[in-house]
């Protein structure tokens, strides 16, 4: 008996192909540092701040309310209330009639909505384009589908004024951009506002984009979760609305992000129906639907931001202001510190210069990892403070060049960016005494 269950222990490789190369995660070693040494937490992209008072009381509402009906299973590509009022947004964002029941589908997150795109839409073989510095897991979501992914990057520009750089000084190449497209290009994948730096993509830069994707038959799968957080007056333009764009292009959008509740992963993909019918297979086939209950509170956030629509009182008006204020105290703390801040365009993130602080790290000899890696973890150990490095956003290829780089998130209360400044300050003092 004994050697026969010897013999049964599996000797066969268990690991799916599909997962070769693709598992390491930059968040599980970050996440666990921050966890363990930080202080002061402005690594992974998260508000610290409650949420609006009105969708906790609509949640409590659809808690409390008496519809038992809300524990229960919903309609699988989006809990109906939800549906109605995202095509009625959309209707008036992108100015044209939608059919909430074939151009949206709510899905776990915009993170489920990215892996419902790339199983659909993507063949073994086909290359998707991605451009630098990109949301991490868009790569490893083309890989488990079988495609190839070509990376472009943002080229910096050195500011006109000598001070202080824009995401806006961050541009693709128009000859390099062109040059990746080709007839095993699937689709290209847009994150305007982009997530690390914080740009917003330019109409000119967006009808570059546009114009090889109509030429070369490309679709686009445009990731918007950061599209109410756009600052200075700045106009986050949808690709969608580009002319030839709507037939193949693929709207992503969060809840977490619009809201302020990243933990109730709530997302969704708005698009023409012949797109969106085989991102229905997929969910259909892997996750079914989002929790009930968390749809019904979205609903009614949206019929509040739809009643309220542009005005002072919209959640949407008010969040960006306030993110604005705290961006801002970000960037006179770096600087103050000597951390040259790139200052963002829109999202929650900014990215700071750490090339004048070698001397302050240690070497670790015959190390490989880049110097944005070691700078973030003698960060959080030496200083408690938490940020993400840069090269983590690009390609193994290229993210050599790109390691001088931190990411911080700035979505939190006032006390949390006081309590960094205060390290900052310190840690200017100790570098001048
Ligand atoms: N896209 C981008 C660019 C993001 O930054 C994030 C979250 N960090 C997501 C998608 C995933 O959003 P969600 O939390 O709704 O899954």
């Amino acid at each position: 008996f004994l050697s026969h269950s010897l013999q049964a222990k599996m000797s066969r490789p268990v690991q799916a192909r599909r997962l070769e190369g693709i598992d390491k995660n930059i968040w599980v070693e970050f996440v666990k540092l921050a966890a363990t040494y930080s202080k002061v937490n402005l690594g992974q992209g998260f508000p610290d701040f409650p949420p609006p008072d009105f969708l906790t009381e609509a949640l409590t509402r659809a808690l409390g309310g008496g519809n038992h009906m809300l524990h229960q299973y919903t309609r699988a590509f989006g809990h109906p209330p939800l549906v109605k009022v995202l095509a009625q947004f959309f209707e008036k964002l992108l100015g044209r009639d939608l059919d909430p029941m074939t151009n949206v589908m709510v899905t776990v997150g915009a993170y489920q909505a990215l892996f419902c795109c790339f199983q659909a839409l993507v063949d073994e073989g086909d290359e998707v384009i991605i451009i630098e510095p990109f949301f991490d897991c868009y790569e490893p979501m083309v890989k488990m589908a079988g495609g190839t992914p070509v990376f472009v990057p943002l080229r910096p520009n050195p500011p006109k004024d000598g001070k202080w750089m824009s995401s806006a000084d961050w541009q693709l190449d128009p000859a390099e951009l062109a040059s990746k497209f080709s007839e095993r290009t699937k689709a290209i994948v847009l994150n305007s506002p982009n997530n690390p730096l914080g740009k917003v993509f330019s109409r000119g830069e967006l009808g570059l984009i546009a114009e090889l994707c109509v030429k070369h038959d490309v679709l686009c799968i445009s990731d918007e979760v950061y599209e109410w957080l756009v600052y200075d007056g700045k106009q986050h333009i949808r690709m969608a609305s580009l002319q030839g764009m709507w037939d193949r292009t693929v709207i992503i959008g969060s809840a977490g992000k619009t809201f302020s509740v990243t933990g109730w992963k709530v997302g969704w993909v708005v698009g023409p129906d012949r797109l969106l019918q085989h991102l229905r297979t997929v969910h259909q086939n892997s996750v079914y639907h989002c929790a009930t209950i968390a749809q019904e509170a979205v609903a009614q956030g949206f019929q509040r931001e739809l009643m309220l629509y542009g005005k002072p009182e919209s959640y949407f008006v008010q969040l960006p202001k306030e993110l604005q204020e705290k961006r801002d105290w970000l960037v006179q703390s770096l600087d103050g510190v000597g951390m040259k801040p790139i200052i963002p365009e829109g999202t929650y993130f900014l990215v700071a210069d750490i090339s004048q602080f070698k001397s302050d790290v240690p070497d670790v000899p015959n190390s490989d990892e880049p110097y944005d890696y070691r700078f973030a973890k003698w960060m959080v150990k030496n200083k408690g403070l938490a940020a993400i490095p840069l090269s983590a956003f690009y390609s193994e290829a290229h993210k050599n060049n790109y390691t001088n780089f931190i990411r911080f998130c700035f979505a939190k209360e006032e006390a949390t960016l006081k309590a960094a400044n205060d390290i900052l300050q310190k840690w200017k003092q100790e570098k001048t005494s």
